[in-house]
Formats: structure tokens, C-alpha cells, sequence
């Protein structure tokens, strides 16, 4: 910028309001061509209603002009970009109002530091220089009084301060002396003249004449257009000086160029307002939080109950294996010619594919007998692979083996009640003989006890020996009653049981046999479970997004409440993502305090349910994803009001009220 460039120029200015949506039209400024140089102290003067406000909110970059141009320091206005003004109004701009728009839930030196806030300024240089400032103007004693704590007279002495904070080189103060008393007004334009004097060029609103002769250089402005000006007066030698000590507004650090400070100290800031912010309306900020605490404690809750009840069955059902069917022969009509399943079908049902194992059982009822006691009970002939093909481990002892089997060994696994039945004395039955239905059997091994877990005792009722001795040397006969079958892939349950059937149908020349699927059974009742699960998940998620409805609604109300707050952050330099970025942080930080409530009482809640024999299996995953799921309701919610928030129109915001 050469000396002979005005810092401000105004060519044939105009703004309108209205003329759309059947708003009447008014052109409030009509023409307003004007040049103000660095260093000058002009009033601007006319009765209300001139355009005194407009024609401030133009110069300040809050608003544009329908038509006209606007130069500041040789740059045209019209050519930046919103974060520009920003910048610009941060850098080169200090507003002063009647109303002296402070925020009110921050102290005098919070006020002060704001536009030092968005421009990155360290905190500690920050917080050094509002002080510096407010106890230059007298306010040293109030540096953390609120607005509401301060007369009118000091109010607008923190909003000069804050004016002055990012250095101050164009003041605009409209109407500041408006809402005092003549005492607080002498000292304010007392002020005033003192900054005039230090260098600054300060542009002074009012409808006072008195006042305005305060100022170098007079305008006066009627209807919209300026109708005369005392021009340029001479300034002191001291001021020039003073004027030229300022750097190029537009320096090498270009304009929009942000001091980069950090994420963490921009965090913690915003961190501390949201936290502020919170604790300014506490009842309306616990119900929110209520919200979302019953959203994300209910989510973890119902899955924890879900998966403890899926948990149960499975393990009910797991005692007989999950994995297992039976199949067995049966004559449809008498008049059939079907036999029992032999052999052979069930080396075609081992062949089939997603068999683990086919096992033939040989089921038949024998009286037991050790010295004088009798005990009635069944005798089952079985393979090798009776441990895979039903679950079945031993307790004690060993399992018969292939040569057992090749030489219709006479040994014999006693089941848990043959065990009771007939070695009540405690001797160990391992190595003894036991009699069955008179034939000697040499007990090798004794079952692991089934009937408790499976609620059956029957089912340790029970004497398993080799398939081949218990057919030539019990029974009479090679036919298995029924054939245990245990399946690689629970998932094909189904289509395994008709492979089965199909097979037999081919090789038996009729559909005779029954599968009684309990792997599907099992399959289907876990999947329904597990779909009972999802529902009660999906129940608690939509009182989750009920929750998250709860800070949209709040969210919208804050931002509508702070309309004017933000017209001031905005007047002060804040950016549009500056403004987005508080809205949002304040609903984030709503959604993690209470997703980590909500994560506590979940973990509670589901702990009391087991105590109290209900039962519940948290799983971290569930944990974790109800919190995650309540940040993420937040930042969604939130971003529609905090998105509105930071589209505010800066002249609107500070008008509200
Ligand atoms: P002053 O500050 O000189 O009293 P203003 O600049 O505030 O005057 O207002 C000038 C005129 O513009 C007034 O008639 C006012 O009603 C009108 N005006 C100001 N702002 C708006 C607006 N946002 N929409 C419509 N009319 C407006
Ligand atoms: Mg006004």
C-alpha cells in the first residue's frame, strides 16, 4: 500500500434489504462514495435511521454491499472469501457497540482474549496481553467479573480492550457511548481520543453531534447519503508517526494466513467452552444426558442378557453335541418289506460328505450283576468312535480298541448308575468283572457323568461294550437299532439329514428311515436366539437414537439461544469451521460424558442381573460399540445445528436477541 492509498475507499456504495420473498424493498445507503486514511479520526453523523449501522457493518466486513465497491488497504472486499473476512476482521478490525455484546458466560478476560483466540494466539501470551489491556483501561480489579457483574461504563471498556486485542488498527464504534451515563461517556470518548491519538484510526457512529465534534473529521449522513464532510483535518506530528509505525495490512504473511498453534491447545480450548457451556443450564443438560446414558447402559444390558440366555441353550444342547443326528429304520406300513438298517447303510452314511463320523448302536436291556447285587440296565454295543460320535468322554480307566472289537473282546464301560448300582461299596471298578446277563465282562473304564448337565440320570443308565461281542455274544443279531452320526458343519445341518435319506432311499429301494436332525434343532433354536439377540439390540439401539434426537433437539435450542454469541464470535474474527467446531465439540463432549455414564450403568446393571441369577454375558464389543455408537449419534446430531450455527449471517446474529 503507497501513502497515497486510502486504507478505506467506498465508490458508490449501496444496500438494500428486502425485495424478495414479498419483503418490500428499501435501499437504505444510496450511493456512499468516501476515503478514510490510515491514522484518521472521523464521526459519522446523522439521526437514527440514516444508515449510520449499515454503512458500520459494510466497512467492518460483516455484511456486503448490493452494489458498489469497497477497498481496504488496496484490496477489493468483494473478491474475498468468507474465511478472508474472517481474517480481516480479526487482523484489521476492532468493533465497539451501544450494546456493548459481550458474551455473558465468560469473564471480563475471556471476553478480551477472543479474538486472540481465533487468530492462535498461546494462551499464556493471550491471557498476558487481555490483562495488560484491561488493567490499561482500568479494570484491573475485574478481570473475572462476568458482563452481568459490571456497569454499563466498564462493560464497554472491556469491549474497547477487546477491540484492541489483535493490535485494533481501525476502531468502529457505533453509537458507544449510547447506553451511558455522561460520566461513563466522558471517559469512554476520553478513550477514544486517546487511541486516535496513539495511531489508531478510529471511526466513531452517533447521532450526537456534541460527540461527533470530538472527532477530526466530521460526516454527516441523512436518507442514505453522505450531504457533507469536514474533510481531512491536520493531524499531529506524533500521530502521523504513530499511523506509519503500523505494518502493510497485507503483509508478507498474506491475507487468511492463521498462526498455527496446535491441535491440543486448540482442543483443550474448545474443550474447556463446551465443558462452560454445559454446566450453564445443568437440569437441561443431565436430562440430555439422561438420554443417552439409557440408551447406550440399555443397548449393553439387552445384548448381555441376549447372549447370556443364547449362551444357556447352547450349552443344554451342547451336552448331547451340537453336532449330532440319529437315524433309525421305520416301517411305514406292515405290509413293507423293510428291514432293520444294517451294516453296510452305515458305511454308506460314513461315506456321505460333511460326515465326521457314523456309528452303529446295538441297544439292548440286560440284568448287571457284581456278587449278590442285580441291576437292570441297558447295554449299548458301540465303536470306537462312540467318544466322537456322541460327546462322550470317559472319566476313568480306557476305552476299548479295534482288537477288542476283532476278538469280540469281553470288556465292558460302565455308566455313572451301574457304577452306584453295583460298586456301592467303593471299590474301584476299574479291572473287576461284572456279570451281564451272566456272561462275564471285564469292566475297563467308567463314562463321565452325562445326566447331570443333560437333566436326564437315565442317561448314565448304561454299559457300553464292543458292537461285535455285544452282537454275537448278548443280542443274536448284527443290526444296529439306530446309527449315531456326527456332521463337520453345523450350517449344513439340513441338507445332510436329506443326503442321508436320499442315500438310504437309493440303497434300501424305499424312504424308510427317520433322522431325528439335532443338529439342526440346534442350529435353528441358536438362530433364533441369535435373532432374539439382534432384536433386543436393535430395541436399545433405537432408544439410542433417541438419545441422540434428545442433543439434536438441545443443540438446536443452544444454538438459537446463542444466535447473538456467535454474531459476536463471528464480528470478533471466528471462521465458519471455528464456530462449527464449538457447536460440535459441545456435542461431543454431551455424547462421550454420557456414553461413558451409560457404559458404567450398563456394566452395573448387567452385573446386578447375574448376582441376581439372571443371566448376562457382557462382551467388550458390545461396550465398546454402544459408546461408539453414542459419540457417532452425537457427532451426527450435532452437526445439523452446529452446521446451521456456522452458516449464521454475522449482521443477523448480532441483532438477534
Ligand atoms: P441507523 O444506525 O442510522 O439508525 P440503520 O443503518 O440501523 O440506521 O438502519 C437504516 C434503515 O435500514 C432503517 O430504516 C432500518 O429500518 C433499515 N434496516 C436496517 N437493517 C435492516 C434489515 N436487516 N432489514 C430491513 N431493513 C433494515
Ligand atoms: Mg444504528
Amino acid at each position: 500500500m503507497s501513502a497515497a492509498t486510502p486504507l478505506l475507499s467506498l465508490r458508490g456504495l449501496r444496500k438494500q434489504y428486502g425485495g424478495h420473498d414479498g419483503a418490500p424493498a428499501t435501499e437504505v445507503l444510496r450511493g456512499v462514495s468516501l476515503d478514510i486514511a490510515a491514522g484518521e479520526f472521523v464521526a459519522i453523523v446523522g439521526s437514527s435511521g440514516s444508515g449510520k449501522s449499515t454503512l458500520m457493518h459494510l466497512l467492518g466486513c460483516l455484511d456486503r454491499p448490493t452494489s458498489g465497491t469497497y477497498h481496504v488497504a488496496g484490496r477489493d472486499v468483494a473478491a474475498l472469501g468468507a474465511d478472508e473476512l474472517a481474517w480481516l476482521r480479526r487482523e484489521a478490525f476492532g468493533f465497539v457497540f451501544q450494546g456493548y455484546h459481550l458474551i455473558a458466560t465468560e469473564s471480563a478476560r475471556e471476553n478480551v482474549e477472543i479474538p486472540a483466540l481465533y487468530a492462535g494466539t498461546p494462551a499464556p501470551e493471550r491471557e498476558s496481553r487481555a490483562t495488560a489491556l484491561l488493567e490499561r483501561l482500568g479494570l484491573g480489579q475485574r478481570l473475572d467479573h462476568r458482563p452481568g457483574q459490571l456497569s454499563g461504563g466498564q462493560q464497554q471498556r472491556v469491549s474497547i480492550a477487546r477491540a484492541l486485542m489483535n493490535g485494533g488498527r481501525i476502531i468502529l464504534a457505533d453509537e458507544p457511548t449510547g447506553a451511558l451515563d455522561s460520566h461513563s461517556s466522558a471517559e469512554v470518548m476520553q478513550l477514544l481520543v486517546e487511541l486516535a491519538d496513539a495511531g489508531h484510526t478510529v471511526i466513531l457512529i452517533t447521532h450526537d453531534r456534541d460527540i461527533a465534534a470530538r472527532a477530526r473529521r466530521v460526516i454527516e449522513i441523512r436518507d442514505g447519503q453522505i450531504i457533507a464532510d469536514t474533510g481531512t483535518a491536520p493531524v499531529s506530528e506524533a500521530a502521523r508517526r504513530a499511523t506509519h509505525a503500523w505494518p502493510p495490512l497485507f503483509g508478507a504473511r498474506g491475507h487468511g494466513g492463521d498462526r498455527f498453534t496446535g491441535l491440543a491447545g486448540d482442543l483443550r480450548e474448545a474443550l474447556r467452552a463446551a465443558w462452560r457451556v454445559l454446566w450453564i443450564n445443568p437440569f437441561r443438560t443431565g436430562l440430555t444426558l439422561l438420554g443417552i446414558i439409557i440408551g447406550v447402559a440399555s443397548v449393553i444390558v439387552m445384548l448381555a442378557a441376549g447372549s447370556g440366555s443364547q449362551f444357556q441353550v447352547m450349552k443344554k444342547m451342547a451336552v448331547f453335541g451340537a453336532n449330532k443326528m440319529y437315524v433309525a429304520a421305520t416301517p411305514v406300513t406292515s405290509r413293507d418289506r423293510t428291514g432293520p438298517l444294517s451294516l453296510a447303510d452305515v458305511e454308506t452314511m460314513r461315506e456321505l460328505p460333511n460326515v465326521e463320523v457314523a456309528m452303529p448302536y446295538l441297544e439292548g436291556f440286560v440284568i448287571s450283576r457284581r456278587g449278590n447285587v442285580d441291576h437292570r440296565t441297558e447295554v449299548g454295543g458301540v465303536t470306537t468312535d462312540f467318544e466322537v460320535a456322541l460327546d462322550w468322554p470317559l472319566a476313568e480307566g480306557v476305552f476299548f480298541d479295534a482288537e477288542d472289537e476283532r476278538t469280540l473282546a469281553k470288556v465292558a464301560i460302565i455308566g455313572k448308575r451301574v457304577r452306584t448300582a453295583l460298586f456301592e461299596d467303593g471299590t474301584d471298578p476299574v479291572g473287576q468283572t461284572i456279570l451281564l446277563d451272566s456272561v462275564p465282562f471285564q469292566v475297563i473304564g467308567v463314562l463321565a457323568e452325562k445326566g447331570a448337565l443333560a437333566g436326564n440320570a437315565d442317561e448314565d443308565d448304561r454299559v457300553v461294550v464292543p458292537y461285535s461281542t455285544a452282537s454275537a455274544r448278548l443280542f443274536g443279531t448284527p443290526y444296529p437299532t439306530w446309527v449315531a452320526v456326527a456332521i463337520r458343519r453345523l450350517q449344513q445341518a439340513r441338507q445332510t439329514e436329506n443326503a442321508i435319506i436320499d442315500a438310504m432311499a437309493v440303497q434300501r429301494g424305499q424312504r424308510d428311515v427317520r433322522v431325528y436332525n439335532r443338529a439342526e434343532s440346534i442350529r435353528a433354536s441358536a438362530e433364533t436366539e441369535r435373532t432374539m439377540t439382534m432384536m433386543l439390540g436393535l430395541i436399545a439401539a433405537i432408544s439410542l437414537l433417541v438419545g441422540g434426537i434428545g442433543v439434536m433437539n438441545v443443540m438446536l435450542m443452544t444454538v438459537r439461544e446463542r444466535t447473538r454469541e456467535i454474531g459476536i464470535r463471528m464480528a470478533t474474527g471466528a471462521r465458519q469451521r471455528d464456530i462449527l467446531r464449538q457447536f460440535m465439540t459441545e456435542a461431543v463432549v454431551v455424547s462421550v460424558i454420557g456414553g461413558v455414564a451409560g457404559m458404567v450403568g450398563g456394566v452395573l446393571v448387567a452385573v446386578a442381573l447375574r448376582l441376581a441369577g439372571i443371566p448376562a454375558i457382557l462382551s467388550l464389543t458390545a461396550i465398546v460399540g454402544a459408546f461408539g455408537c453414542a459419540v457417532a449419534t452425537g457427532l451426527v446430531f450435532g452437526y445439523m445445528p452446529a452446521r446451521n450455527a456456522a452458516r449464521l449471517d454475522p449482521v443477523q446474529a448480532l441483532n438477534s436477541d
